[in-house]
């Protein structure tokens, strides 16, 4: 590097500068059990966590999101610069104004609020808020599994269903909030009321309480199998980890159920393929880790509902769930809505 001439011709070495402090998103994931707080760089790099159960005792669950907030950024120090708070719940929200809509699956207490105007009032920082698999959706988009497509679909096989759609680099939120409510469409047009009050919606056959609630069900009609007996006897016991397990295992009402559960997310692959063609398709969540070793047979069944160029053209990836993907979309979320926002007022 050349010395920089003074003034008076005198040389004197360039002023050393200090790196600027690199800007951090804070990402919040909400969920039934655990809330969990990440620093998250521009690049999708979670450089900092924090965790702790939603409902400790009586407190708000906005105490926990503010004391867990206060902990990474006090621990991060002059190292990292928050610029923005991105909140994933799990329920409807009213994305415009920043509201938890109803119900938010295990969290009352957050129904209603107005999340981003109360969080923003403690923490000084611009929030946005939104469902979990929408942030989710744009986090895999832009910073995660689909980084840098413009179309990508997630689904988030749970206790329910959740989907978040991507097109064209957008979010997809529909006309009234219910864009992406893929876990409630219908698998089989005559099928079973749902829990929902819809018709044979794949979450009644594919999700986790779907998958268990099948086996109870059918357990009351037919002879006892292995699988009450890995259920302790006790129908309650029944879970859908244990009914996969008892599947692998050999036991035929449960393999039944699984088998169905393979072809009814086969159907969904075939409606999302057929009728959007994203470049990704995201499976993942809590059970998506018994679905993963059924991978074969889930894409096998899809070829029959989906057209072969359009499968072809879209890449599935079935990966199991984790917090710091859902920490990841909850940045990506606030850098969404922050480019929105200032393409709106330019
Ligand atoms: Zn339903």
């Amino acid at each position: 590097m050349r010395a920089a001439v003074g003034r008076g011709g005198r040389r004197r070495h360039p002023r050393r500068r200090r790196p600027a402090t690199p800007s951090v998103i804070i990402g919040v994931d909400v969920g039934g059990t655990t809330t969990a707080v990440g620093l998250v760089t521009r690049d999708g790099d979670v450089i900092a966590e924090a965790s702790a159960p939603t409902r400790a005792s009586s407190r708000d669950p906005l105490d926990t999101i503010v004391t867990l907030i206060e902990e990474l950024t006090g621990r991060a120090g002059r190292s990292a610069r928050p610029i923005a708070v991105g909140i994933g719940v799990p329920g409807p929200v009213d994305a415009e104004r920043g509201i938890v809509g109803e119900p938010v699956t295990h969290i009352p207490a957050l129904a209603g609020r107005a999340l981003a105007t109360e969080l923003g009032g403690r923490v000084g920082l611009p929030v946005a808020v939104d469902n979990d698999v929408n942030a989710l959706a744009l986090g895999e988009a832009t910073l995660g599994i689909g980084r840098g497509a413009r179309s990508l679909v997630v689904l988030s096989v749970g206790t329910g269903i959740g989907a978040g759609i991507v097109l064209e680099g957008r979010l997809v939120r529909g006309a009234a909030g219910f864009g992406g409510e893929l876990g409630h469409t219908p698998v089989k047009f005559d099928g079973p009321p749902c829990w929902c009050g819809l018709r044979g919606c794949l979450a009644f056959y594919a999700s986790g309480r779907g998958i268990a609630d099948l086996a109870r069900a059918r357990l009351e009609r037919e002879p006892p199998t292995m699988l009450l007996k890995a259920a302790g006897g006790d129908p309650s016991g029944i879970t859908a980890p244990l009914v996969f397990r008892a599947a692998e295992e050999g036991d035929r009402l449960a393999g039944a159920i699984v088998d169905e559960a393979c072809r009814a997310m086969g159907a969904m692959i075939g409606t999302i393929v057929n009728g959007l063609n994203p470049e990704v398709l995201v499976i993942t969540g809590g059970v998506v880790e018994s679905f993963v070793k059924l991978e074969a047979k889930i894409l096998r069944a899809s070829r029959e509902y989906a057209f072969p160029r359009a499968l072809a053209a879209t890449r599935i990836e079935i990966v199991p769930g984790d917090k710091r993907s859902s920490v990841r979309g909850a940045a990506a979320l606030a850098l969404y809505e922050s480019r929105v926002h200032s393409r709106r007022t330019r």
